[in-house]
């Protein structure tokens, strides 16, 4: 797979946060531009980010020694995510090693790793991540919406299955790593249900997440909207769910699901039983604890 892919130039790909209200991330880190895993709702798809070939994955040229070169530059170490803007477990990356690369990169100038991804690639890594946490926080985040492999193959036609996530965050935790699954989006009309809530909560509890966070809806933008509404007409004939979207929320950024309240409630006390935390600031001081917050450059 590495023959086909197609590098891209890049100045720098270690950024400083906006904020580190996003599981404390202090720094930001995107390898790969574009994701070859077909969400049909991804909200990289949308104009603003001016990628009109974004089901094609390209790796950003030289990207180890600009990596390399931009820790070394930064003050303080601190948490850097990736897979934000695209996966990077997509299927190049067996054959590429860039993101199991850079995460040796990270360690060796004390950084810790958030990672977020839809692949089982990620238990590779489990070495250099367990390597990390040893001396800085490491969160891995597996994306599960639906539990329901078949309605995932719809949504998320060329990602692992969910049954391949929640087996891969079986094996993070059971690694020792601090590990959880990111139920977003949940889209309405199609994953909104109480049953799929709670099923995601107990399946990610029994394989031993310690959080999930969740959002009860979708965001939606130009580009990524009308992306999805041609999907849902084309995998899902006959049942109008464009003209439901199209009908209840218009242009609107956020398409909370008209369950939201039922859905949130039910969601907490499943995680109350199962003892799993969902509010950030949880999250992140769990994921931080033990590790001295003199270590962070918490911004
Ligand atoms: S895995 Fe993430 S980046 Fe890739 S298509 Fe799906 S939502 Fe988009």
């Amino acid at each position: 797979m590495s023959g086909q892919i197609e590098y891209i130039p890049a100045k720098s790909i270690v950024h400083r946060a906006k904020d580190t209200s996003w599981f404390g991330a202090e720094y930001n880190m995107n390898i790969y531009r574009g994701c070859s895993h077909g969400c049909i709702y991804c909200d990289s798809r949308s104009d603003c980010y001016r990628n009109d070939r974004f089901d094609q994955v390209r790796a950003k040229a030289d990207a180890l020694r600009i990596i390399r070169d931009d820790l070394a530059r930064k003050v303080k170490p601190g948490v850097a995510a990736t897979g934000s803007m695209s996966d990077p477990y997509n299927p190049f990356e067996r054959e590429l090693n860039l993101t199991r690369r850079a995460l040796i990169l990270l360690e060796a100038y004390g950084f810790g790793a958030a990672v977020a991804t839809k692949s089982d690639l990620i238990t590779r890594d489990i070495d250099v991540l367990t390597s990390i946490s040893r001396t800085m926080p490491v969160i891995c985040k597996l994306t599960v919406t639906t539990c329901d492999d078949g309605l995932a193959a719809q949504v998320e036609p060329c990602a692992p299955p969910p049954s391949r996530r929640l087996a891969a965050l079986e094996e993070l935790s059971g690694a020792g790593l601090f590990t959880g699954v990111l139920m977003m989006p949940l889209l309405p009309f199609l994953e909104d249900s109480e049953e799929n809530v709670r099923a995601v909560v107990d399946r990610a509890a029994d394989a031993g997440a310690r959080f999930i966070y969740p959002a009860m809806g979708m965001t939606c933008r130009a580009g990524q909207r009308e992306y999805f509404y041609q999907q849902l007409a084309s995998r899902f004939p006959g049942q109008d769910l464009a003209e439901q979207y199209r009908r209840r929320y218009g242009t609107r950024y956020y398409c909370a699901s008209p369950r939201a309240r039922a859905l949130w409630d039910v969601f907490r006390e499943q995680c109350g039983c199962r003892g799993l935390l969902y509010s950030m600031g949880q999250i992140i001081a769990a994921s931080r604890r033990g590790y001295g917050t003199e270590q962070l450059s918490l911004f």
